[in-house]
């Protein structure tokens, strides 16, 4: 048989996407319900929780930038907030990105991306060979060049899920963990959320941040299904040992063309990543990539062959068609949604948080970020 209970906002999804809104749904006095069979399990487990904004901007994409910055803006007082709540500590390194490229082709791009960068009036510092190795002396005597871009960041992101979890708890959230099978919209609400174990939400607005799998629950009206689809990506965790030089920095690097990132964690863990695939909702991973990423890694820090190997997953990003998330309101009576963040979703969370925040409340404070992340700008999503 099955249970009811209201809510102000019943949230689909309890990935950092899902919790985040949440707790700041919550801040606002509203009563929010979040449903997940397994909550910070997904790709805001697997991420390398790199906040990087000014390393990782591409052509084209100069919305997804300004998008960047603003959550970048809000991590310091987002992370103290959360660990004065959560009484947990989340790992935040404030000590920036250095790029470093190899070959002529990867040493022509470094200086074609900080063109770019000074262009869009970024921090961005073009360094020597010498320079990359006085700042991170684990460097391979291969590396060429070097960008360093001071103001980006990195964080635990596991740390951070599970300080997200533990504050849902205390702050009166109820967490679910179960699925939820299919919504019911109506217009006028309250709109009805099913879940597997049997319990129906009753909530006036219902947000949809279940990350790849959004597009795939039931009673969403075809024209309210947002457009996102899974990205896999592989990644590497190594344990540092005594006595092995690696990174102090976050560091990426160019090898022959392909992209590797090296994260430390300030309890010695170094991850390594990733790649960037097209393949549904796979998620083995493949003897190939590790290969490849540890040669990468290796290839610029050579250090890293005296490590740990602890683990190698696979996980999915929720893509969308421009690689910016799709926040805001729908279709669809009652439905937000708050996906789509693809490779970012670590570093979107605080101004996700904030966005759907102020629609559900009726505040207007960042109504030019709302209008770039639009669910309106994919003619068959939104109003
Ligand atoms: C290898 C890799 C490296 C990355 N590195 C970075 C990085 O350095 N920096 C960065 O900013 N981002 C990074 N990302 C991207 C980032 O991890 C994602 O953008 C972010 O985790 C998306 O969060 P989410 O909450 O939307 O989705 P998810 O974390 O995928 O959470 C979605 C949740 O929805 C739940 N769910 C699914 N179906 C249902 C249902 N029917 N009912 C209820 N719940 C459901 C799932 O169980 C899951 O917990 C990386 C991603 C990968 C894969």
């Amino acid at each position: 048989m099955s249970r009811s209970t209201d809510y102000d906002v019943a949230v689909i999804g309890g990935g950092v996407i899902g919790l985040s809104i949440a707790w700041r749904l919550r801040e606002c006095d509203l009563s929010v319900a979040v449903v997940d069979p397994a909550p910070a399990a997904a790709a805001s487990h697997a991420a390398a929780g790199m906040l990087a904004p000014v390393s990782e901007v591409r052509y084209g994409e100069e919305h997804l930038l300004a998008l960047g910055l603003a959550s970048l803006r809000r991590y310091p007082t987002f992370v103290a907030e959360l660990e004065g709540r959560s009484g947990q500590r989340v790992g935040l390194r404030q000590d920036g990105t250095l790029i470093v490229a190899t070959d002529a082709g990867d040493r022509a791009a470094l200086a074609e991306l900080h063109d770019f960068q000074v262009s869009l009036g970024l921090d961005a510092t073009l360094l020597t060979s010498r320079e990359c190795r006085s700042l991170e002396p684990s460097l391979s005597p291969e590396v060429r060049s070097g960008l360093l871009a001071a103001s980006d960041h990195s964080i635990n992101n596991r740390r951070l899920a599970a300080a997200l979890v533990s504050v849902a708890r205390t702050c009166d959230i109820r967490l679910l963990t179960t699925r939820v099978t299919a919504v019911e919209l109506a217009e006028p609400g309250p709109q009805r959320v099913d879940c597997e174990d049997g319990t129906r939400l009753i909530a006036d607005t219902v947000v949809l941040a279940a990350g790849p799998w959004s597009a795939s629950i039931a009673g969403v009206p075809a024209q309210a299904v947002p457009p996102v689809r899974p990205v896999k990506g592989e990644i590497l965790r190594l344990q540092v040992r005594p006595g092995c030089p690696v990174p102090g920095h976050s560091v990426r690097g160019l090898v022959n063309g392909r992209e590797i990132y090296l994260v430390p964690r300030l309890d010695g863990e170094l991850v390594v990543g990733a790649t960037v695939e097209e393949m549904g909702f796979d998620t083995v991973v493949r003897v190939g990539a590790v290969r490849e990423m540890l040669r990468d890694a290796h290839q610029i820090c050579p250090g890293v062959d005296e490590l740990a190997l602890t683990e190698c997953i696979a996980a999915l990003r929720p893509g969308s068609p421009d690689n910016v998330p799709l926040i805001g309101w729908t279709t669809a009576p009652g439905l937000l949604v708050a996906t789509g963040h693809h490779r970012n979703g670590i570093l979107l969370a605080p101004i996700t948080a904030d966005l759907v925040a102020d629609l559900v409340t009726g505040v207007d404070r960042a109504g030019e970020l709302l209008e770039l992340v639009s669910p309106r700008r994919f003619s068959a999503v939104g109003t």
